[in-house]
């Protein structure tokens, strides 16, 4: 029986009433380690202008603080729509991609019907899943870290209304999916598939297309990536019209503040400027690989911005690289990626200071 102090209860039965699935976790969490060059959060380097951050300023001082947000931001909606090649009604925007992916489960997923997850992958899948009482199957990349499109088959075939989550490009191994492969799972898997895209911009099959073909995908996507807005806390879904209606009857309503809202429509009007950007990162995302290739380490093709290496050193190069003032991620702790670190490519300076970095490690 709990102890009673009045009607006061004490702290440790208070700890008890939290669900298992939470107080049995490990927390989420990034070491913040204060260093100059920054290559662990897979952000863009490339800050927006401070021309179009006053301009956004301004619009911040004359709108009433007092009032709700839009309730359906139909504006944002629409040009989130047009970005991506559907109507404004088959988009949901939130707080970030995260956030859409918790709208998605909480739609979605049921208690005996686990996620089905291709592990080494975003951990945040795992944590909602569990979060939410489904759990998770996993199904395994390949050695090379493809996605290994008949062992998913064979998940489909044993678990097949469970939702699928498949994030092509994948974090943290920069691994993509073709047309080909995408349509063969969305052939077989008779559950939802979410598509999640957070680094489509950078490279891999465009999913959006296909949404037309099967009513069971749902993609998302970020502004925090390619978008340089990974402050901003803004992301959106695409998927059918009808299928979207239904999902965002379990959103909670003003899920964006005004000031988000109005920087995305903002960053959607000026996209043309993010381009240069964009082709800039991956420019040296692929220098970045030739020059991984000429090290002592096992460097992994990628179509983000970000590069997995694998390496036995992976203990000593990370401290060296925190010793110059560069931090990247470590990511060993990841099913299957003993040794795995992952490099977020920066500006062209940042890239060369870890390049220097790296070649003095390795004595090159
Ligand atoms: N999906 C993937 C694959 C990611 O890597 C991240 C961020 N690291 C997210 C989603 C979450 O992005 P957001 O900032 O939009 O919540």
């Amino acid at each position: 029986m709990p102890k009673h102090y009045g009607n006061i209860m004490n702290l440790n039965d208070a700890l008890a009433l939290i669900n298992t699935s939470v107080s049995n976790r490990n927390a989420y969490h990034l070491e913040p380690l204060d260093v100059p060059v920054k290559l662990n959060q897979n952000e863009n380097p490339f800050d927006w202008p401070r021309s179009i951050k006053e301009e956004v300023g301004k619009f911040c001082m004359e709108r009433p603080w007092n009032r709700y947000p839009h309730f359906i931001p139909e504006q944002l909606k629409k040009m989130l729509g047009e970005y991506v090649g559907v109507s404004g009604d088959a988009i949901i925007a939130g707080n970030g991609s995260n956030e859409m992916l918790l709208v998605l489960l909480l739609a979605l997923a049921k208690k005996e019907e686990p996620v089905i997850l291709c592990q080494p992958t975003f951990t945040v899948y795992r944590l909602l899943a569990e979060g939410i009482g489904s759990g998770s199957e996993t199904v395994y990349l390949d050695d090379q870290f493809q996605f290994a499109i008949e062992a998913i088959g064979k998940a489909s075939e044993k678990l097949p209304r469970s939702p699928l989550i498949l994030c092509t490009p994948n974090n943290p191994t920069g691994t993509a999916l073709s047309e080909q492969e995408l349509r063969t799972i969305l052939e077989k898997h008779n559950g939802f598939v979410i598509a999640d895209q957070a680094y489509i911009e950078f490279g891999g099959f465009n999913a959006i297309p296909l949404i037309k073909d099967y009513p069971n995908l749902i993609v998302t996507r970020t502004f925090s990536k390619a978008f340089a807005g990974a402050g901003l806390r803004m992301g959106y879904m695409a998927g059918s019209e009808a299928v979207i209606r239904e999902i965002n009857k379990i959103k909670l309503p003003y899920n964006i503040n005004f000031f988000s809202e109005h920087v995305a429509r903002t960053a959607l009007e000026h996209r043309a400027e993010l381009a240069e950007g964009i082709s800039l990162l991956i420019q040296e995302r692929d220098a970045m690989q030739e020059f991984l290739a000429t090290l002592p380490v096992t460097a992994y093709p990628s179509a983000a911005n970000f590069i997995m290496i694998r390496t036995k050193q992976k203990q000593e190069l990370f401290d060296a690289l925190v010793a110059d003032g560069i931090l990247i991620r470590d990511v060993s702790s990841y099913p299957k990626l003993e040794n795995c670190l992952r490099i977020s490519i920066g500006t062209p300076e940042e890239n060369g200071m870890l390049k220097a970095s790296m070649r003095k490690f390795f004595n090159q």
